[in-house]
């Protein structure tokens, strides 16, 4: 039951291809956004009682329906949402050949093409993100959570020797690290586990254009010193889920050498515009000084979820972080010149993470990923122009393709209450997938970001004209977009 017979393999096989080749076809024609009834869903399942094995085909057939029904499609072209983009062909090839031969990635010696695959993937990145290639180390995460808490970990171990034996508990004073008010809250999460706990997180407030303050990072890091903590790292977040903003990578660089703290790039998604000969200068002459930098693959990669990464520049850290001795790993590779990924991660047992990212890479090619991202770039100016001849008015600053905007037109534009009601309009309608969100200081945005390959100019006017619905519905008042004016 385990293993079907081969027959009925093959069989399964093409029903499988089918579901798949169906869904890649025909998501642009589904509802963006489901309904969400959490009750039906569940009648749906008490029919899953396990009692019954069902046919395989039955039980594919079940799991499609029910995706196909009750996930927002994250793949569809008018998908305008965080960065959760449509897989790589060749991402989701990879993932069922990973499931299959289901490599081990603990212990070097059970799977040394895949390790040596990962560690040749690691080198190209760190070399794109202008490490020195012999000093490049690193290692595939779950996500960028994963390559966040991995870097906090590192950042431990490269000030306090002790901390990996001794813990939280033994070290002199009190650590603390920087993220701007605008960067990701993995970094809560990563304190939290770390032992550090959350109160640990300086969150630094940004300047008028959403990027870290330098003269608050300064000023804070000066006051904790004298209060007798331990600045020890400051994060820079190049592309921040909310606005896209790139902090100022090369200043946040100097105040952390002057500092003798730990710098990171957290470049989850931002990361990618490294990859764009074009784009390289939004964040070289900075990123290569980061003692640590959060690049996952799932996003502007658009391979399937999750991969992470993290890279360094300090060969030894991984090492020394996540070293242990055990009597029972395998010792085939002992001796040899290998790195065995168990020692350089917080997972044992891994997944062969980077086959997603070596096979879309083999397939695409620098150039075609290079393509692919000057073509969110595009549709994002192309979202800002179209929304900006209606009237609304784009409020952040970046060249990333994320758009914050608010109505002009509308007296309410600007409130929560009133971009809350449009959202939830355009949602409804099934048409698009957009959401609110808050930057700054608080301030209420409709937030819209290209990540999918597929979204075509079409799109992007598309739902700019169900917007435009929406805020005519909202009010009677309102009389029209005077766009020649603009
Ligand atoms: C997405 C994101 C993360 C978290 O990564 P996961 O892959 O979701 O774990 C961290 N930082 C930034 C800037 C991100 O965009």
């Amino acid at each position: 039951m385990l293993m079907l017979d081969g027959h009925t393999r093959a069989e399964m096989w093409r029903h499988l291809i089918s579901v798949i080749e169906k869904y890649l076809n025909e998501v642009h024609t589904a509802r963006v956004a489901p309904e969400l009834d959490a009750d039906k869903i569940r009648a749906l399942l008490r029919e899953c009682d396990f009692q019954r094995p069902i046919s395989p085909f039955d039980a594919i057939s079940l799991v499609a329906d029910g995706m196909w029904q009750y996930q927002v499609h994250t793949t569809h072209p008018r998908y305008f949402g965080l960065f959760n983009p449509p897989s790589t062909t060749m991402g989701i090839a990879a993932d069922a050949l990973v499931a299959a031969f289901n490599p081990q990635l603990a212990a070097w010696s059970h799977s040394p093409f895949a390790t040596e695959i990962e560690q040749h993937l690691i080198r190209h990145f760190g070399y794109r993100f202008g490490y020195d290639p012999w000093t490049i180390d690193g290692t595939f995460t779950s996500g960028g959570s994963e390559a966040n808490h991995t870097a906090l970990l590192t950042a431990l171990t490269h000030s306090f020797p002790e901390f990996g034996e001794d813990g939280v508990r033994a070290l002199p004073e009190q650590p603390v690290i920087y993220v701007s008010s605008e960067g990701h809250h993995s970094f809560l999460k990563a304190a939290r586990a770390s032992g550090l706990g959350a109160a640990a997180v300086r969150e630094i407030p940004v300047d008028d254009r959403l990027k870290m303050s330098l003269e608050a990072l300064v000023a804070r890091i000066a006051r904790d010193r004298v209060e007798g903590f331990k600045p020890l790292m400051i994060v820079a977040t190049a592309g921040t889920a909310g606005a896209g903003i790139i902090d100022p990578i090369a200043d946040l660089a100097n105040v952390a050498e002057r500092e003798g703290m730990w710098f990171h790039v957290d470049a989850a998604w931002g990361g990618g515009a490294a990859l764009v000969p074009g784009l390289r200068p939004l964040l070289l002459g900075g990123i290569e000084r980061a003692d640590s930098i959060t690049f996952d693959a799932h996003k502007w990669l658009s391979v399937p979820m999750g991969a992470g990464i993290y890279l360094t520049r300090h060969p030894e850290v991984l090492e020394r972080t996540f070293r242990v001795a055990t009597g029972y790993m395998p010792r085939d590779a002992a001796g040899m010149d290998v790195i065995e990924p168990y020692t350089h991660s917080i997972q044992w047992s891994r997944r062969f993470i980077g086959l997603k990212v070596f096979l879309s890479l083999l397939v695409a090619g620098w150039d075609g990923y290079a393509e692919h991202i000057r073509h969110q770039i595009a549709m994002g100016d192309h979202l800002r122009r179209s929304l900006e001849a209606s009237c609304w008015e784009v409020v952040n600053r970046t060249p990333l393709p994320v758009v914050c905007f608010v109505d002009r037109e509308h007296p309410d534009g600007r409130t929560a209450e009133y971009l809350d009601a449009i959202v939830h309009t355009v949602v409804a309608f099934g048409e698009a997938w957009i959401s609110t969100a808050r930057i700054g200081a608080g301030q209420p945005v409709i937030r819209a970001g290209i990540t999918n390959y597929r979204t075509g100019p079409e799109n992007v006017e598309a739902l700019v004209a169900v917007l435009n619905q929406a805020r005519s519905r909202e009010s009677d008042i309102y009389v029209g977009c005077n766009s020649e004016a603009v």
